[in-house]
């Protein structure tokens, strides 16, 4: 049986900026949202109205981050995001606020069986946030976490904590 092959077009928009990140654009209009390039940070509202599609530069930057949190003696490295460069909410907002089930892709729920607490949040220690450059954040994409690469990029020492 001969197959149907189904070609789908994606619209992009470079960044203004370095041009190096593409942000994906919907077939549909959108209302404006803050989009931050993964390159250089640079914030930019995009909105699609009419079949046309407007992009404005922001006076706000967002960076990836990596964020370390302790339980015992695991270390969870989850991703974040930092805008302006400001991480002071980032203890209060990990160790209080955050679902737990966000950290993990797969989980529905998450339960503490002593206390009957199908919400316990800050099960994970905040130890730090930190914003790295792309090419220190391919060390955590690659096949096999390199320990002292990571020490070396983020400045922690794993051995004191
Ligand atoms: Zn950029």
């Amino acid at each position: 049986m001969e197959a149907a092959v189904i070609v789908e077009e994606r619209n992009f928009i470079a960044c203004l900026e370095c041009g190096k990140h593409r942000f994906s654009i919907p077939v549909l209009d959108f209302k404006s949202t803050i989009h931050f390039c993964i390159e250089c940070g640079s914030g930019y509202a995009i909105h699609r109205e009419c079949g046309v599609v407007w992009i404005d530069k922001t006076e706000q930057f967002g960076h990836r981050s990596l964020v370390f949190l302790k339980y015992e003696n695991m270390v969870l490295v989850v991703e974040g995001s930092v805008i302006n460069g400001n991480v002071d909410d980032d203890e209060a907002f990990y160790n209080l606020q955050l679902c737990p089930t966000t950290y993990f892709k797969a989980a529905i729920a998450v339960i503490d069986v002593q206390d009957r607490d199908a919400d316990p949040h800050g099960i994970f220690e905040h130890i730090t946030t930190v914003v790295l450059t792309p090419e220190d954040y391919a060390i955590f994409e690659a096949e096999e976490l390199d320990i002292e690469q990571v020490e070396k990029v983020t400045g922690l020492q794993f051995d004191e904590m």
